[in-house]
């Protein structure tokens, strides 16, 4: 998912029919794909207890830390142990409690950019998901039973649900999921750089596949936060001449540090009409006018954000200098593979990018999300990630 400010994003229509899936919901609610589970379906794990980042209430500000007991997996899926996971645009949304995702159930696990390895399998898990395989899911997990599911085309399944959104997400130790929607991560990849597949594959689709960016093009990217700066990172790999564009304030100074480390150049004035394409990835209404207004004629455009409800779209300007604009808010499962494949490129990019955040502290790090507030260390909080398995007096931080 996008990272912004609020409002629609492409959930809001298409995903309002899903929900939470296991054990903690008490239902059986998982009746499609998976068939019978063998007669394990709703067995609880006697195991030890499985903290989860959930949305307790549909109020601003309702998540919490709850025990969210994990099944056995049915025969299609598999048990999938979070290593790390990162905290999104649709995590936030969930906190402003925004009133296009009111659908979302409180007990809902939030959370859909992870990195773990697979843990038990169900019997009908082809052999190369075998458990301890380090893998990260892909967002949005096809439902399995709609026309376009059954025909093969699963990218266009009609009824997908978003992990953290339509069905429970991955902000937990350990959550049940279909095997289909996991992606492999290769050994070169750590896991610290592997928890940024999902916002690299976002920013791989934007760059790459919608906005098409070619060598030679000058590229501005807007932005506070991960996507954007991947956006840079595949930009300036496609040999894109690029530009951070970031809004002038007291924490500007260190994200231009950062960008410079990055090796990319960072300005808060940007030259008008100097830019063949803009990304846009803050959300905010004032970068969007500051896009339009620094996009050359016949320049494109491309939003990789959600805007707050209310954000004046720059229409006039785009019929008089004829901008293409472009939206791309998701990725599908070869973005996926593609964000893998760049990653391997810079496998040491999420330690730039991350703040871990022990499970103790998991609603603290949602909040300073949403507010795209720094870190105790004043530290730009760019991506923060959550670790499961870590808890205040375990990590000692
Ligand atoms: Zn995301
Ligand atoms: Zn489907």
């Amino acid at each position: 998912m996008a990272d912004g400010q609020a409002g629609a994003g492409p959930d809001n229509a298409s995903h309002n029919d899903g929900r939470p899936d296991d054990a903690a919901t008490n239902r059986s609610s998982h009746d499609g794909s998976a068939g019978n589970g063998g007669g394990q379906r709703g067995a609880r794990d006697p195991g030890r207890d499985n903290l989860a980042l959930a949305r307790v209430s549909p109020d601003p500000g309702g998540v919490g830390l709850v025990d969210h007991p994990v099944r056995l997996p049915g025969p299609e899926e598999v048990e999938f142990r979070v290593a790390l996971c990162g905290l999104c645009g649709s995590d936030v949304v969930v906190y402003d409690a925004d009133p296009h995702f009111g659908w979302v159930r409180p007990g809902t696990v939030l959370g859909h950019e992870s990195v773990g390895t697979v843990g038990r399998v169900g019997l009908l898990v082809p052999e190369e998901i075998a458990p301890g395989m380090r893998a990260v899911p892909v967002s949005k997990v096809r439902c399995g039973r709609c026309s376009e599911c059954a025909a093969g085309r699963v990218e266009q399944c009609r009824r997908p649900a978003t992990l953290g959104l339509g069905r429970h997400g991955t902000a937990c130790g350990r959550t049940i999921i279909p095997w289909h929607c996991l992606v492999p991560v290769p050994d070169g990849l750590p896991d610290t750089t592997a928890v940024l597949v999902e916002p690299t594959s976002v920013a791989w689709r934007a760059v790459v596949e919608v906005a098409q960016v070619r060598a030679g093009e000058r590229v501005a990217v807007s932005t506070t936060r991960a996507i954007g700066l991947l956006a840079a990172l595949i930009a300036k790999a496609r040999g894109a001449d690029v530009t951070m564009v970031g809004r002038s304030g007291p924490e500007y100074e260190a994200k231009r540090e950062l960008a410079v480390r990055l090796g990319l150049r960072s300005t808060t004035a940007p030259d008008p009409g100097l830019f063949d394409t803009w990304v846009e990835a803050s959300g905010s209404g004032k970068q969007l006018a500051t896009a339009m207004a620094s996009v050359r004629s016949g320049g494109k455009l491309v939003l990789v954000a959600m805007y707050a409800s209310g954000t004046r779209q720059p229409v006039n300007a785009r019929a008089r200098k004829d901008v293409d604009i472009l939206t791309s808010y998701s990725s599908v499962r070869a973005d996926f593979e593609e964000a893998v494949g760049f990653l391997l490129t810079v496998p040491q990019v999420g330690e730039q990018l991350i703040t871990l955040f022990p499970m103790d502290r998991a609603v603290e790090a949602l909040r300073l999300t949403a507010r795209a507030a720094a870190t105790e260390d004043g530290r730009p909080l760019i991506k923060a990630v959550l670790q499961p398995g870590a808890w205040n007096r375990d990590s000692g931080a």
